[in-house]
């Protein structure tokens, strides 16, 4: 494999391996690109094929080419224009091949990755939030309990199993089926910040893919109806754990 072909797939290797077959797996397929140059002399050693894609998070004042920030600009990166690409490649009087825009090494930008970030956001996100809850909660528990069972040989895990969890119980069944309430939601606000054509096929959420369907597509009818349906299952799913809570810790939102 010549050099010029290897940075290629290293560069967009989200399969790592050299593909043999020019074949392409499905998150190749979501790359966009804006434009490709051949015979370009300006971007690079000599005569070259230069690859503009598309995304940039940057935002620079004064960019000279703000249109193409939208990791969804200009067009899909298929098989036939990779192969095109190498095709180029293969007179004596090119030079190489020239990546410009798109951040391919954001993590966010890895497909494989989305999950893990977005978990990691979420949790940071929630933390300062949920810290002060419980926290709060805790604070109006009896000290004396702790002093009586410190006289009673308790150590700090009887303490935390036998009075810190019993008592701040409601807060804990309060914030568990408000979770559950919103469970189909996934905070598709967030994502819708955080995702790209790269990321849709592990990204994708139902609120997500409404979004993107009914609003931007116009297919505002079924999106009404896709949403209102979904308010009924996250509906159902509060009631259902508003339920299983009374059964099981005695307590209730109503
Ligand atoms: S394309 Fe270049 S100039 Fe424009 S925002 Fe991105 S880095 Fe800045």
């Amino acid at each position: 494999m010549p050099p010029k072909l290897v940075y290629y797939v290293r560069v967009w290797g989200r399969n790592a391996r050299p593909t043999q077959d020019m074949g392409m797996s499905p998150q190749e397929n979501t790359m966009n690109y804006a434009t490709i140059k051949y015979c370009d002399i300006a971007n690079g050693e000599g005569v070259r094929t230069s690859l503009f894609v598309s995304g940039c998070r940057r935002h620079c004042p004064n960019c000279f080419n703000a249109v193409a920030w939208d990791f969804g600009y200009g067009a899909p990166f298929t098989k036939e224009i990779r192969n095109e690409i190498l095709e180029s490649l293969a007179p004596g009087y090119i030079n190489g091949l020239s990546l410009l825009g798109g951040e391919p090494f954001l993590l966010n930008m890895k497909p494989q990755y989305f999950p893990m970030v977005y978990t990691l956001i979420n949790i940071w996100r929630n933390f300062g939030w949920g810290s002060i809850l419980y926290l709060s909660s805790m604070a109006s528990i009896d000290t004396a309990l702790y002093e009586a069972a410190s006289l009673d040989g308790a150590n700090r895990w009887h303490k935390m199993w036998h009075i810190t969890l019993p008592s701040i119980k409601p807060t804990i069944v309060v914030m568990l089926i408000m979770g559950v309430g919103g469970m189909l939601n996934a905070d598709s606000d967030m994502i819708l910040l955080l995702y790209s054509p790269a990321t849709y096929e592990y990204a994708d959420v139902i609120g997500t893919y409404l979004y993107r369907y009914g609003l931007v597509g116009g297919n505002f009818s079924y999106g009404t109806a896709v949403g209102l349906f979904i308010s009924l299952i996250n509906f159902g799913l509060m009631f259902l754990a508003n339920k299983v809570s009374r059964r099981v810790a005695d307590y209730s939102l109503w």
